[in-house]
């Protein structure tokens, strides 16, 4: 391409990829510059010869219509997740659907109408008892990966309605693994008007009025404008610097956090878990290292996904590859009751991914705090036609932390761009 962009993206995870296509179909030029040296960002599967492993984002929450219009384009199969779905806690094994009426009592008089404050602040002001308030502490920590001391109610109350619009009772995962569809939205990139610059690290943006000049490790790009949407761990932590600064997204990043996630994967010989606990789903469990677990049903993959966000994520932090998949198989042991002999004869593999320490995600994935409902509204907003933003953060509709969530931000910025061209 000779002449210049017409516009930059930072980042080519599925908002940056999402907006980049929007934006070529329209016939802008545009190029992607990407610091890692492969596309997806926070969607990242690892293809065994068996199976795909996900690393990052698994699920299709519900069903979001931008996501689904690609996943059908994509042509995609998704299975729908199915199963029993297991408490453990104390040593004792319950059915988890029946701690549906529970969570109703914790979190049904949730509102936007008072003022805000955090989950912790609101639960001391629930008249429920001391077990149901604890399971819903861990619920905001391990789905959300947010502190309850932190994270604002508005927030959470727009993330369940917005749940609840797009059925997000019913989960779904994709059976090829979720890299598919950043494979097919980048195969749909036209080579003429798209050029994607892999291991390309933006250190500085500066700008004026319709005038951009993106400074990386592979050199200067310019353009009339240019969309970010890096993880916001990024921008808060200034690894990238605008030039001049950006008071207002500072201040809307101020209420913004990223919560921290570790995610294992251990594949076994055969699903051995099957003879005791048959059609397993999830298993929510009062493990101090890893109290989440999930089974692939109803693919038959012989995996089990442990789980720790929030304060559980960081008490295993620094810990190495190999540390980290035996935390994984002991808090297996003590959960199971199996003898440890046993378990490691099944054994055969165990993949993780830290996205804290990873330098480009810095985080999994973002929620609001007290006080900040709005922040990713403010977040969104473009500066002078000449920046803009998107990436999953940034959706003023509670869908933040997902892949839809980003998917839909790459469509309003595009729209936005297109809109001052
Ligand atoms: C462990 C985990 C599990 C998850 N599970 C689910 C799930 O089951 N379902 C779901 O819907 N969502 C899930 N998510 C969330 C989902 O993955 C993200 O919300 C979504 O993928 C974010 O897309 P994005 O484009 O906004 O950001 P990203 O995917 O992070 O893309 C941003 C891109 O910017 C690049 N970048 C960063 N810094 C620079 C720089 N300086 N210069 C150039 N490029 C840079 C990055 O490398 C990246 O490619 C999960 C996330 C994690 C981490």
């Amino acid at each position: 391409m000779n002449r210049k962009p017409d516009v930059l993206i930072v980042g080519a995870g599925i908002a940056g990829l999402t907006a980049a296509r929007d934006l070529c179909l329209m016939g802008l030029k545009v190029t992607l510059l990407e610091a890692r040296d492969r596309i997806g960002g926070r969607i990242l599967t690892h293809h065994t010869p068996e199976f795909p492993v996900e690393l990052g984002a698994e699920f299709v929450h519900g069903r979001p219509p931008d996501l689904w219009h690609l996943l059908q384009e994509a042509k995609m199969p998704l299975a729908e997740l199915e199963g029993i779905s297991w408490y453990h806690e104390r040593g004792t094994w319950a059915r988890a659907d029946g701690m549906m009426p529970e969570f109703g009592e914790v979190f049904g008089a949730m509102a936007d109408k008072q003022p805000d404050q955090s989950f912790q602040q609101y639960l001391e002001t629930v008249d429920a008892g001391e077990e149901a308030k604890d399971h819903a502490l861990r619920f905001i920590e391990g789905f959300h990966a947010a502190d309850p001391q932190r994270v604002s109610v508005h927030w959470l109350v727009r993330s369940n309605q917005a749940e609840e619009e797009i059925q997000g009772d019913r989960q779904y995962r994709t059976v090829t693994g979720y890299d598919t569809l950043v494979q097919f939205i980048a195969g749909q990139l036209p080579k003429e008007n798209c050029e994607l610059r892999l291991n390309t690290v933006v250190e500085e943006v500066r700008w004026t009025s319709g005038s951009i000049i993106v400074k990386t490790n592979a050199g200067e790009f310019e353009s009339p404008r240019v969309l970010i949407t890096v993880p916001i761990a990024l921008l808060k932590s200034g690894t990238i610097r605008f030039s001049p600064e950006l008071p207002h997204k500072q201040k809307a990043l101020a209420y913004l956090e990223m919560g921290p996630v570790v995610r294992v994967i251990l594949c076994f010989g055969a699903k051995f878990w099957e003879g005791r606990l048959k059609d397993l789903s999830f298993m929510f469990t009062d493990d101090e290292q890893f109290p989440t677990w999930w089974a692939s049903h109803p693919l038959p993959f012989p995996i089990l996904t442990g789980w720790a966000a929030g304060s559980y994520a960081r008490k295993l932090s620094g810990l190495d590859h190999n540390q980290i998949i035996e935390c994984a198989l002991q808090s297996l042991e003590r959960i199971l009751g199996i003898h440890h002999a046993e378990l490691r004869q099944h054994f055969k593999a165990g993949f993780t991914h830290d996205w804290q320490a990873d330098p480009f995600s810095q985080g999994a994935y973002s929620y609001a705090v007290a006080g900040g409902s709005n922040a990713p509204q403010e977040l969104a907003a473009p500066v002078a036609d000449t920046l803009f933003f998107a990436g999953e953060a940034t959706d003023p509709n509670g869908h933040n932390g997902t892949v839809h969530g980003a998917i839909s931000s790459g469509h309003r910025a595009a729209r936005e761009i297109l809109a001052t061209v």
